[in-house]
Parts: structure tokens; sequence; C-alpha cells
């Protein structure tokens, strides 16, 4: 299957996980998805279940929105999370207290498996984050 296909990446939601490409050549891994490696130009590639902790590389709060599902949520945060262990960053629907945000806060990601789920991944700080273990 090719990388470009986001089949796998659908799947992977619907299991609750949350998948990306990584190549079979330079086992690097990118974001967003391509056909091709985009470090060695190489085809082989597959999808992998992405580590589930990123830290919080920078964030933005939206105030206002013309998108209806999100109306009721202002104002909320969206994030670009670095998964330093394989060096991607994506972007993504903080759920968390805008007064607790920081540069570098570990962020775990979860699934929303609902139907009517928008965004269907959401970030939330790391137990250690918030006093756990
Ligand atoms: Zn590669």
């Amino acid at each position: 299957m090719a990388v470009h296909d986001l089949l796998e990446y659908e799947e992977g939601l619907a299991v609750g996980e949350l998948r990306g490409p990584r190549c079979l050549d330079c086992e690097r891994h990118w974001w967003p998805p391509r056909a091709a490696c985009i470090h060695c130009r190489s085809s082989r590639t597959e999808w992998v279940t992405l580590p589930r902790v990123g830290n919080l590389f920078t964030w933005t709060t939206v105030g206002r929105t013309s998108l209806p599902d999100f109306r009721d949520r202002t104002p909320y945060a969206v994030g670009i999370f670095e998964l330093p262990d394989i060096g991607i960053r994506l972007v993504g629907h903080i759920r968390a207290p805008l007064y607790s945000l920081h540069i570098g806060m570990p962020f775990t990601w979860q699934v929303d498996g609902s139907p009517a789920a928008a965004p269907p991944i959401v970030w939330q700080p790391h137990p250690k984050e918030v006093g756990g273990s």
C-alpha cells in the first residue's frame, strides 16, 4: 500500500491509534504523509503507531471561529507538538486550561473515536505534568 494513501491513517484512528509513515530503508519518519521518504526518496515505506508523548513546541489561542463544531469551545488552543524520538512535529487541538500551557510541556495524544468527534485527535497534558507518576 502506498504511504500517500490515508487509509492506514484512518484505520488507525478507528482502533484508537495515531499512525504515521516510516521509511524501511533509512528508518526515519516524516509528516505529512507522502508517497516517498522525504529523507532518502525510497518508496519502501510502512505505517507505524506514533509515540504517544510529544512536547508542546508552540501554540496559539483561537478566540473566534466560523467552524460550527468549535463555536462553543472558544477560546481554545491549537499547538504544534514535537515527537523528539522520531523528529517530527504535528499540529493538534489542545484539551487543557489555557493558563496551564508552557513551551516544552509534555502531552499525550488521544483518539476520540465518536462519530461526531471533531477533531478526531486531541492532545492532553501528560499525567506527569498534572501531578501523576
Ligand atoms: Zn528513507
